[in-house]
């Protein structure tokens, strides 16, 4: 059944916006909130950042269904798996993505504060700081919108995960807050996508190579990250003022 798309003007107020959106979409399909979002709500106002890595694929192709030339943001932190890197180009490659774009880590400020490329032994938060939410802020200026990957059954905070959700002054929109693991796989299978070489090999979730391992609880896909150490998330979904202070 083809989507219709209602007129609707959207609030000034946030929080009536927010409230409006997750009551019309929170039971919806994936594809029902992307073209919500993506034609309706904020057209030329979104993006997607992407790690592309374990899951990454499915997200990638819902855009490309609904709008392949939309803004994705891959931050290369300049830690990720070499594989990492040639996946993105496959799936930019096979999904016919155009407006991919690959932001870095602020090279001065990275020569004064981690010239071995060592900060990651040393201090993981001030680390993502540096080579993830940092570069990040910038890159979303102008946008109103960010889509993410999160599900709820990555588990720790995620487990409470709402599909839109408001923070620093932008909307976030969690298409697959509902996906299950099987919802992922059924959907890599039926589209045929290819898989992150890393997955094969005991990786359900992959980041930076420093802080990536094979995951040994199944029911924990993201307890390879950061294994052993509290830490759980690398701190672009942590509210600008809640996040730790580290320089
Ligand atoms: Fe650094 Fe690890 Fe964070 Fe990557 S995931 S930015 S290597 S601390």
């Amino acid at each position: 059944m083809a989507f219709e798309c209602p007129i609707i003007t959207p609030e000034t107020d946030p929080v009536a916006r927010l409230a409006r959106l997750n009551g019309e979409l929170r039971q919806a399909s994936a594809q029902t909130i992307l073209r919500a979002a993506i034609i309706r709500e904020w057209p030329g106002e979104m993006t997607y950042v992407s790690s592309f890595g374990a899951e990454s694929a499915v997200m990638l192709a819902l855009i490309a269904d609904v709008d392949p030339s939309l803004p994705v943001v891959f931050i290369d932190t300049g830690m990720h798996f070499p594989q990492t890197l040639d996946y993105r180009d496959e799936l930019v490659e096979r999904l016919g993505l155009t407006g991919v774009r690959t932001i870095k880590p602020n090279e001065t400020e990275r020569k004064v504060l981690d010239p071995k490329g060592a900060l990651w032994k040393a201090d993981t938060d001030a680390c993502c700081a540096l080579r993830k939410v940092r570069p990040l802020e910038p890159a979303l200026d102008g946008f109103s919108a960010w889509i993410t990957g999160r599900k709820r059954f990555h588990g720790g905070a995620r487990m409470s995960l709402p599909v839109f959700e408001f923070a620093d002054g932008r909307f976030k929109i969690n298409p697959l807050a509902n996906w299950t693991p099987d919802d992922v796989e059924l959907f890599m299978e039926q589209r045929e996508l290819p898989r992150h070489p890393l997955v094969a090999q005991g990786y359900p979730s992959i980041g930076c190579w420093p802080c990536t391992q094979p995951a040994d609880d199944p029911s924990n896909p993201r307890a390879g990250r950061w294994a052993g150490q509290e830490k759980t998330e690398c701190g672009l979904h942590v509210e600008r003022n809640e996040r730790p202070r580290v320089f």
